[in-house]
């Protein structure tokens, strides 16, 4: 049932501030299952978020306009804003589960919005398990800058885990959270022994071809979508290859995973997760050109669980090189990952019940 209550606002306004931006609508939506707040604005606007048992602050990053009194339904008490820090805070009168919040950039007569999903009912807890890519005495792609892929995949996956943990349904697990070298077997362990839900190793891959740039994905086949990723898989592969393992017969194991329905339903799985993970990146970020490729890659077998290989851009590419060591872009990248999780859980949720 949608009620209304009477909004108490409080606002703080000092009329001499020159403002960019403005919030002028708040909506609210409800499929039943989820709860959704849109805070309409008249630019796109940067900003962070902290979510509490019955709280989420929105914090911007400059201070925004607020003219008129919202009214409040749903579960929504109350929208105080404070002028001193720029944080908007939504206040509810039940605990909130699975929040799921992003801004969708403003358009042709589409004010920016502020997209804020959450849900009443607790569900049940997510491993996340984050693969960041090499490490230790094998540090991946060398870059046009000589940065290390190893370092760049460290620096996400310790963002990924920050960001996710915002919201309580989340656990993640890090295969590494220190510049150490791990065989791939271990990496699969872990996800294993955490008994996780998903699995996503992060890469950043080197081409000869110093225009190619892009994300791409990548999830396990018994025979390479293109002669690309087979040669990436191979690069990919070699990591195990620096501690003298021999990869030769575990190539026949990828070939009989292929066999057993359980698997296949896995890897119709991990597509679907690709998918999800293409619809958050494909508006902002820049996508290789048929950005779902299969491969055989050592890491996402023997899992029986939705796992991808995320190739997070080129480091031969002069662009791409230089988004992906600034903490702006790996924040991007990260926010938009978590999205996709939440999102690929919530279809799951629908899905399966
Ligand atoms: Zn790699």
């Amino acid at each position: 049932m949608i009620y209304s209550l009477k909004l108490i606002f409080l606002l703080i306004i000092y009329f001499n501030q020159a403002y960019s931006n403005e919030l002028v609508n708040l909506r609210f939506g409800s499929n039943g299952e989820k709860n959704r707040i849109v805070l309409d604005l008249i630019e796109d606007a940067s900003f962070d978020h902290k979510v509490y048992s019955k709280k989420i602050d929105i914090i911007f990053k400059k201070p925004i306009k607020i003219s008129k009194n919202f009214k409040t339904l749903n579960n929504l008490q109350s929208i105080t804003y404070d002028k001193k820090s720029n944080n908007l805070q939504l206040n509810f009168n039940k605990t909130i589960f699975s929040t799921n919040i992003y801004l969708l950039k403003k358009k042709k007569n589409v004010h920016s919005r502020i997209v804020i999903d959450y849900s009443l009912k607790k569900k049940k807890r997510k491993t996340v398990i984050i693969d960041p890519g090499h490490g230790g005495k094998d540090s991946g792609a060398v870059g046009i800058f000589k940065n290390l892929e190893k370092n760049i995949t460290l620096k996400v996956g310790i963002l990924l885990k920050e960001r996710f943990e915002k919201n309580t349904n989340y656990r993640v697990v890090l295969t590494r959270k220190k510049d150490i070298f791990l065989k791939l077997r271990s990496r699969t362990k872990i996800a294993k022994e955490n008994n996780a839900d998903i699995f996503i190793s992060l890469h950043a891959d080197y081409n000869r071809n110093r225009r190619a740039r892009g994300i791409s994905l990548y999830t396990l086949s018994e025979r390479a979508s293109d002669k690309e990723a087979a040669a990436l898989a191979r690069r990919e592969n070699r990591s195990d290859l620096i501690d003298g393992i021999d990869l030769s017969d575990e190539t026949s194991e990828v070939t009989s995973i292929l066999l057993d329905l359980t698997k296949r339903d896995t890897l119709n799985q991990s597509s679907l997760l690709v998918k999800f993970l293409i619809n958050s990146f494909k508006n902002d970020l820049n996508l290789l050109q048929r950005t779902h490729r299969s491969a055989g890659f050592a890491v996402l077998k023997s899992l029986n669980i939705p796992s991808v290989l995320l190739e997070m851009g080129y480091l031969s590419n002069k662009k791409d090189s230089r988004l992906l060591i600034t903490e702006k872009y790996q924040r991007k990248l990260a926010d938009k990952i978590v999205s996709a999780v939440i999102n690929y859980f919530d279809w799951q949720d629908k899905n399966n019940e």
